[in-house]
């Protein structure tokens, strides 16, 4: 488990200022009724040293806005703020939880904006100012197509600089995946390419409340300015959805729609034609991609 950037403290009195004397977690909940419901992804985060631990894997946030998704009750925005951060925009789409981060922007000297609605329907970048960093513990049901997104959004280099990003442990070693094995697929391309993704935390399922069936993780996506190696982004993402689409199936049959000259393509780019999607490595499928310029057309 890693920890944040050595000699960052940013929890003196002064910083913090009201935030301290903010009431428990738990008082919180019960004090808005806010019992936590399955269809939001709602399992909550109640000890601050965590939610500290948490904010602290995104570096020092004193000359960025920070994008949090989901804040609920508050615990990771408080860390936030806490650290720090120059303004940070919460979006939850739960109303019950608006009176509670309104007790947290009463004393965040201007800092915290929360806004009420759908994090898939908003669009943040408008409302916040470069640089920019993600620190959320995302609700699991809209998690991995918020990532996705950020991921691929069109123009590179995106709106931010880093995530900072909690989820299911497995769906983490999925996105840190070397090949070879199970876990490794298209998010482990998508992550990989244009980031440098790690896992800087693991929480055992007691950590949140109520207590989820699964382990988790927090991964640090840092970006890089252009990608790891030459591809164009819809050709590559192309490729690589067919190629694990039918991952069992070696790689001459599974991409046999790609072109009629496939096995020519893949072993241009150093792949074997027998070989399945899991053994092909990203550079690997960055030459596959690069075989099909500049055709064929996409969208
Ligand atoms: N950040 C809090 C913590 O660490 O305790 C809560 C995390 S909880 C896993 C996920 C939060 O995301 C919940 O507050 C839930 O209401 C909110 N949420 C769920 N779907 C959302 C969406 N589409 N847009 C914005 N917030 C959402």
């Amino acid at each position: 488990m890693d920890s944040g950037p050595p000699g960052e403290v940013f929890s003196s009195k002064k910083e913090t200022g009201g935030l301290d004397e903010l009431p428990s977690l738990a008082r919180v909940i019960a004090k808005h009724g806010l019992a936590a419901k399955k269809s939001l992804g709602q399992n909550f985060l109640l000890d601050l040293n965590l939610t500290e631990k948490i904010a602290r894997q995104a570096g020092d946030l004193t000359q960025c806005d920070v994008l949090e998704v989901g804040p609920g009750p508050g615990g990771l925005t408080r860390a936030l703020l806490a650290r720090g951060a120059r303004r940070v925009l919460a979006i939850e789409k739960d109303p019950r939880c608006l009176a509670a981060l309104g007790e947290i922007a009463a004393v965040s000297d201007g800092r915290l904006e929360v806004v009420q609605g759908d994090a898939l329907e908003i669009d943040a970048r408008a409302l916040l100012a470069p640089p920019i960093r993600v620190v959320a513990n995302l609700p699991y049901n809209v998690g991995t197509e918020l990532l996705v997104r950020w991921l691929d959004p069109g123009d590179w280099p995106p709106f931010w600089d880093s995530l900072t990003l909690m989820f299911q442990r497995e769906v983490a070693e999925r996105i840190v995946a070397q090949p070879g094995g199970k876990a490794y697929g298209r998010l482990a391309i998508l992550s990989q390419w244009r980031t440098t993704p790690r896992i800087v935390m693991s929480l055992p399922p007691e950590a949140f409340t109520p207590a989820p069936k699964v382990h988790s993780a927090v991964v640090h996506f840092t970006r890089l300015e252009t990608s790891r190696y030459p591809a164009d982004a819809k050709r590559l993402f192309w490729i690589v959805a067919m190629a694990f689409n039918q991952r069992r199936k070696m790689l001459r049959a599974a991409l046999k729609a790609a072109a009629p000259d496939i096995e020519d393509r893949l072993r241009a780019a150093g792949i074997a034609p027998t070989e399945r999607a899991e053994q092909v490595s990203l550079e690997q499928f960055c030459a596959l991609a690069q075989t099909f310029q500049p055709e064929p057309a996409l969208r």
